[in-house]
């Protein structure tokens, strides 16, 4: 028994081993001294311990060796020669002493794994061109968007045959000379009216890597906060430092309007300008040398160089003062001519992102070039009552689903009148944050619920009124077999 018990646990270790041995296998050996992965180094040096040395690292410290006298009898590796060398095989010479290279100052002892790169895969299977059947067509996009995005319908649409040129442009044989333009987006739309909701629950069908970035983070090289290769760091982290995966994903730029440059100003403006205007090499597609593990660069981080030339970026904002300008532009449109229409027209419509032209984002402070980069304009409609009330109770992991749920595990069923759904959308849109305010209210309210609910199992069924949520009754309390119950507020 004992015996079996043994063999069991010893075959049971010996997998752990060989599966973290395997695991170890996918990364990249990173050169000890200098930090830097195998494949900007070539081919490392390993040695006793299982450091790893690249022979540049390693022809230095033989060169330093040599100032102090040559070492009699030592074969070192010729450049671009393969092999081990074992150092401590040489102790005990006279007259040389060692360096340990591990007591060397600015040398680490241990390279983390965050910063060790994933090995790149065979030549072969790189070249193999991105599998086109892998994507669903735009309809399918849409359709899988609908199960967790309510309304937004011209939105979607936009975005799903935005995303299937994208990855039809990445699989595309350029042989013939056509090359297709990248689809990068820029979304406007009102705060929480769902712009990196949809970014995000479009990654996730897809299965492809994120980053999420703010550029209002983002300054030029040289000033404090982050530098603008740290995005695709991001998206580095995200692929689990697998660069290829890296570079078929999507980056996110929320708050682009944040960088637009600003109006009516004669001095130079240093901050968002100059950020529109780094971003734009990296939005077209240029190679990026980012730190693996960290988004900031210095000595100790090993770096690799990404190419974005088939990342999708998608940039986000809120345009606040956008509208202004467009309704400048409709008004100045509209009385001209015959067809001279009321000047406040377009007051109080909601939706007036959605008229917007290239010319308006250029008169907000976007320069051309950067709008010329980001050829796909879509914008989202600022969210309704009924819109929220939608929101509530619709997407596959609307948050009521997800209270009912958990109510549910106590066997307890959660129960909303529509006109208290409607009365949490209400004031939601008191708060002016969008779709996001929900979560917040309704948190407020089902925190007694959550609380009292589990106390008393004799209840069966929780029905959450009008009056509960205008403060004015309580919910109703169903107790299990019994008479409703109401409860004061
Ligand atoms: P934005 O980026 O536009 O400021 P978010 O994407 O952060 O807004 O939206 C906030 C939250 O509102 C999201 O997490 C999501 O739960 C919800 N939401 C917004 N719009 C929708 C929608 N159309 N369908 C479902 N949920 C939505």
């Amino acid at each position: 028994m004992t015996d079996n018990y043994d063999e069991t646990k010893e075959k049971a270790d010996a997998k752990a081993d060989s599966q973290e041995e395997r695991a170890e296998e996918e990364y990249e050996k990173v050169c000890f001294v200098c930090r830097r992965p195998e494949s900007r180094t070539g081919k490392m040096i390993t040695m006793p311990g299982n450091l790893s040395i690249c022979q540049e690292c390693m022809q230095k410290a033989f060169d330093s060796f040599d100032q102090n006298g040559s070492i009699p009898g030592l074969n070192r590796p010729e450049n671009g020669q393969t092999g081990s060398v074992d150092l401590s095989a040489l102790s005990g010479i006279p007259g040389v002493s060692f360096i340990n290279l591990a007591d060397l100052p600015g040398v680490g002892r241990e390279i983390p794994k965050k910063q060790k790169l994933k090995k790149k895969k065979t030549e072969k299977k790189e070249k193999a061109p991105f599998d086109r059947r892998a994507i669903p067509a735009p309809h399918e996009i849409k359709r899988m968007l609908d199960e967790y995005v309510v309304g937004q319908d011209q939105a979607k649409k936009a975005i799903s045959v935005a995303v299937y040129n994208h990855y039809k442009r990445v699989a595309a044989d350029t042989g013939d000379g056509v090359e297709i333009e990248k689809s990068n987006m820029l979304l406007l739309g009102p705060t929480g009216s769902g712009k990196t909701y949809l970014v995000k629950t479009l990654a996730k069908l897809l299965n492809v890597p994120l980053a999420i970035a703010d550029a209002t983070s983002l300054t030029e090289a040289g000033y404090i906060g982050d530098d603008i290769e740290s995005v695709v760091s991001k998206l580095l982290q995200a692929s689990g430092n697998d660069v290829e995966k890296a570079e078929q994903g999507i980056i996110y730029i929320d708050e682009i309007d944040k960088i637009a440059k600003k109006r009516n100003t004669n001095t130079r403006d240093v901050s968002g300008e100059s950020v529109q205007q780094e971003l734009l090499k990296m939005l077209e597609g240029s190679e990026v040398e980012v730190p693996v593990g960290s988004n900031s660069k210095n000595a100790m981080v090993p770096m690799t160089t990404v190419n974005t030339n088939n990342i999708l970026f998608i940039c986000g904002g809120a345009f606040p003062e956008l509208e202004e300008i467009i309704k400048e532009r409709l008004n100045k449109e509209s009385s001209i001519g015959f067809r001279a229409e009321l000047k406040d027209k377009y007051d109080g419509d909601e939706n007036l992102l959605c008229r917007a032209e290239t010319g308006d984002l250029k008169k907000f402070g976007m320069i051309p070039e950067f709008l010329g980069r980001l050829p796909i304009l879509v914008s989202l409609e600022a969210l309704t009552r009924d819109f929220m009330v939608r929101i509530l109770k619709e997407p596959k992991n609307a948050i009521l689903r997800q209270y009912e749920k958990l109510l549910q595990m106590d066997e307890v069923q959660l129960v909303f009148e529509d006109d208290a759904l409607e009365s949490i959308a209400e004031k939601a849109m008191e708060r002016h944050t969008g779709a996001r305010a929900l979560r917040a209210i309704l948190e407020e309210y089902m925190l007694d619920i959550m609380y009292e609910i589990p106390k008393d199992d004799n209840i069966g069924r929780v029905t959450i009124t009008k009056a509960y949520i205008e403060k004015t009754g309580g919910p109703l309390i169903d107790m299990r077999g019994v008479m409703r119950l109401g409860v004061q507020a």
